[in-house]
């Protein structure tokens, strides 16, 4: 059941005055940019205009109540709804208790019980409306299952908020979605909520419902205001956002014409601005003869619910005929919202169940470096002592219990703590942390097997190393996928850069055509093992090589990129050592279909070099990707760390072709070619003036990559060189210049 309005709630409800910045309500810019897009709307509008008007006069015979409810009107219609909590565990994943809080206050509100309309003024102390709209959470799911009316949903879009973050509508005719969120994205920048009127919905039943910020779930009326908008409201001074700029009208007779205001709160100004209202009164014709006159309040209504002043505190009579209006049309399917069957089959106004809880956990790091942000997946080296704290986060029960349990030699086995604190990891590979949180209804069991990953510190000897992803060698490889979604790294059989088919894939493109879950926001990992550095210590340039192969799909909007990153602390700190993005990690052209590579061409060399602070005994490299929102997939293959970088190799690749590197060259350089079917090569140098100063001539293995060092000591004097190599009897020349 539902809480009795709590103190903290009118703590909240008075502090109410304070973030006035926020736009209130995003509903007319979404319902604008809609009506360009499908102008049927407009039409559909109209209908239902010509409906409402109908309705209301069947009810109200000789129009005279016209915007009053008829005495016969007394009907209660209830109203299923359910609250989703798009959450990434920060301060948005509101409690249960807060959400019975708010919801209780709404439901107030549309019965005209809340406080505040004592403060009405008052010429509209008459024209309070009651719609008789009762709002309940459901205690049945879409699915038959029971419910408390509120789910979670773990995802990074809680930061970047739109229609795509409205996770798991359930039916819009059966129920009113109800989403909060941390953030909104461009698309609803500054907008404390918005909602879509019930012939907008009507074109795209999965975005129906309100969308606000977690921090107005029970800020002033910010969501009665939206459920007027979903019950077919507009703002007071018509469908607009712009408050204060010209007088409108709303098509509701007892809330006079206004300009609106912005959130300026309960000041004289707005309560008695008769700027659009003045000597306000309507003119009613009845069918069959007679007519009459209603002079309606000359002030306007600047305590409506509709209105932007923060001073919100009624529905007028009007305004609830019109509610109740669309609660009986069939437009976007409301009138099934209140139908008995529909009653029953949401359980709205069955008591609500006890039900145990959900499972849940949050993971922050016990000490050091401060909490992470990614709060269910970390990597860390074995023994690596800064340590976790698992942290309950169980929902939808007042937990009295939780029981921890931890692989790999984790030093607290169990623990029965609200917290568990764990200081190390002992075997290496993937953590299973198994979280069992009971209450008086029952317990619940979360099993998450890819928790931690517990790195080897056994270090492989870097230089020289090269991994191709043959699927038989990476197990000590591992990727992270952290909303566990589809956007993800994965080992991918089926393209290669050398030959062997096996690669590594990001996997941006999207195959679902969804409406939600959009990839932009999201970030993935994996990972190289230990490596040992030690022997290029004070060398010089040292690269980390890799090729990759990457796409977008036409049309604008942010693009991927991908972070490549060092750690000499065994997880517990990263450093960018490098990245690409943009057109050119896309190096192919755009193309809607989904990407694989076919040619040796597609790919495309990249190296990063490795700075000195990293050429240790014990360096981790993770490859972090940030895909963005037209994605198409990415593929990376052939790591290897090298004295040269993977462009120089990449160009060698044909025999007869060779490279100088590095060129212009101060201290010495390195000729570096792809040997042929015979294996021979001969090298030649000479200075500006044609003379000789240099010849090598070696046998090599035969169709492999060979170098040859030419040191300072030949070519002593700064100034142009040509280097001649004959591979197989074939020549080629390149100029070289030392400085
Ligand atoms: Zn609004």
């Amino acid at each position: 059941m539902f809480k009795k309005l709590s103190i903290a709630l009118i703590a909240m409800l008075c502090a109410g005055k304070i973030a006035i910045a926020q736009q209130p309500c995003g509903t007319d810019k979404k319902y604008w940019e809609l009506v360009q897009q499908n102008p049927k709307i407009l039409e559909y509008e109209k209908q239902f205009e010509d409906q409402i008007i109908a309705n209301m006069q069947y009810r109200i015979p000789g129009a005279l109540g016209k915007t009053t409810l008829s005495a016969s009107d007394t009907t209660t219609f209830d109203v299923p709804i359910v609250i989703h909590v798009v959450h990434d565990y920060g301060t948005e994943n509101l409690s249960d208790n807060d959400l019975y809080e708010a919801a209780q206050y709404w439901a107030i509100v549309f019965l005209a019980q809340n406080s505040d309309t004592a403060a009405v003024i008052p010429p509209f102390k008459k024209w309070i409306g009651n719609s008789r709209i009762r709002l309940h959470l459901a205690t049945i799911d879409p699915n038959g299952k029971p419910t408390k009316g509120i789910v979670r949903h773990n995802h990074y879009l809680t930061t970047n908020a739109d229609d795509g973050a409205k996770f798991e509508p359930w039916p819009n005719n059966k129920y009113i979605n109800i989403w909060f969120v941390r953030t909104f994205g461009a698309s609803a920048t500054g907008a404390a909520a918005y909602a879509y009127y019930p012939a907008s919905a009507a074109g795209m039943p999965f975005y129906d419902g309100v969308i606000g910020l977690s921090t107005y779930a029970n800020y002033a009326k910010a969501i009665p205001h939206e459920l007027g908008h979903v019950l077919n409201l507009q703002h007071v001074w018509g469908n607009t956002n712009s408050a204060g700029a010209a007088c409108g009208d709303d098509h509701v007779d007892d809330t006079p014409p206004t300009t609106g205001h912005t959130p300026v709160g309960c000041v004289a100004s707005a309560l008695y601005d008769v700027a659009c209202a003045s000597g306000y009164l309507k003119h009613y014709t009845a069918a069959g003869g007679g007519d009459s006159v209603v002079d309606y309040p000359d002030t306007v209504n600047a305590q409506n619910i509709m209105d932007y002043t923060y001073c919100q505190e009624m529905f007028t009579k009007g305004q609830c005929v019109r509610m109740r209006t669309a609660l009986t049309s069939t437009v976007a399917g409301r009138n099934n919202l209140i139908t008995a069957a529909n009653l029953a089959s949401t359980g709205a106004l069955a008591p609500m169940p006890d039900l145990p809880p959900v499972a849940d956990y949050i993971m922050d790091r016990g000490t050091g470096g401060g909490f992470v942000s990614d709060t269910r997946s970390y990597f860390l080296t074995f023994n690596n002592t800064n340590g976790f704290v698992f942290r309950n986060a169980s929902w939808n029960d007042t937990v009295t219990g939780v029981k921890w349990s931890f692989s790999n030699g984790a030093t607290v086995p169990t623990s029965t703590s609200m917290t568990s604190v764990v200081n190390h990891f002992a075997t290496p590979g993937w953590v299973t942390v198994t979280q069992i949180a009971t209450s008086n209804a029952g317990s619940d069991t979360l099993v998450n097997t890819k928790a931690v990953y517990v790195a080897d510190t056994t270090a492989t000897h870097g230089v020289g190393y090269v991994q191709g992803f043959d699927l038989a060698n990476c197990s000590n490889w591992p990727m992270i996928n952290f909303y566990n979604n589809r956007f993800k790294w994965e080992f991918f059989n089926g393209a290669s850069f050398d030959g062997d088919g096996k690669c590594v894939r990001y996997r941006s493109f999207d195959t679902t055509n969804q409406q939600t879950g959009m990839a932009l926001g999201d970030h993935d990992d994996f990972y190289t093992p230990a490596f040992n550095l030690t022997d290029i210590a004070g060398s010089g340039n040292y690269f980390l090589n890799f090729f990759t192969s990457g796409c977008k799909r036409p049309g604008g909007g942010t693009m991927d990129s991908l972070e490549i990153d060092a750690s000499i602390t065994g997880g517990t700190q990263w450093t960018r050592i490098g990245g690409v993005s943009g057109n050119t990690l896309a190096n192919i052209t755009a193309t809607n279909a989904q990407f694989t590579p076919t040619l040796p061409s597609q790919w495309k060399a990249r190296a990063i070099n490795i700075p000195a602070a990293y050429r240790t005994g014990n360096v981790f490299f993770r490859f972090r990707y940030w895909p963005g929102d037209i994605g198409n997939n990415l593929y990376l293959d052939n790591f290897y760390i090298y004295p040269y970088p993977s462009e120089v190799m990449d160009q060698t690749a044909d025999a007869g072709i060779f490279k100088i590197f590095p060129n212009p060259a101060n201290s010495g350089c390195n000729i570096i070619f792809k040997t042929g079917n015979e294996g021979t090569a001969a090298i030649t140098v000479k200075d500006i003036t044609g003379r000789t100063i240099y010849t090598v001539s070696n046998h090599y293995n035969a169709n492999g990559m060979a170098q040859e060092t030419i040191g300072r000591d030949i070519t002593q004097a700064a100034g142009i060189y040509f280097v001649t190599v004959v591979i197989d009897g074939a020549s080629r020349t390149e100029k070289l210049v030392v400085y």
